[in-house]
């Protein structure tokens, strides 16, 4: 019985993770979830350490033309109410660009 529940914890919750995250950040899903069932906690580490940041405000004018041509406005709803979250961790001053209307963080401008 305490094998199943230590399989289940090394191999199968990892993996479910794996499943989620990569699945809401639109990686290749199946990938790292057997990535995540083979190497376990590691695999995950290594989503983590990968992943990429949110797009810069070129980056995202560049992929989403239609949203940044007169104005940014959200590429998910086309709302052109956008706020910006400012976040600081000691002296480094991160700021995010949310959607007012859906919610989705857009870009971040420093
Ligand atoms: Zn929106």
């Amino acid at each position: 019985m305490k094998d199943w529940i230590t399989i289940g914890f090394n191999f199968f919750l990892p993996a479910y993770l794996a499943f989620r995250w990569s699945g809401k950040e639109k990686r290749s899903k199946w990938a790292w979830t057997v990535a995540c069932f083979v190497f376990s906690w590691f695999g995950l580490i290594a989503f983590a350490l990968t992943r990429r940041g949110l797009p810069t405000v070129e980056e995202y004018a560049r992929t989403n033309p239609g949203n940044a041509a007169g104005g940014m406005s959200c590429n998910r709803c086309g709302s052109r109410s956008i706020r910006v979250w400012r976040e600081q961790a000691f002296i480094k001053v991160r700021q995010y660009h949310i959607c007012n209307h859906c919610g989705t963080t857009l870009y971040r401008s420093r």
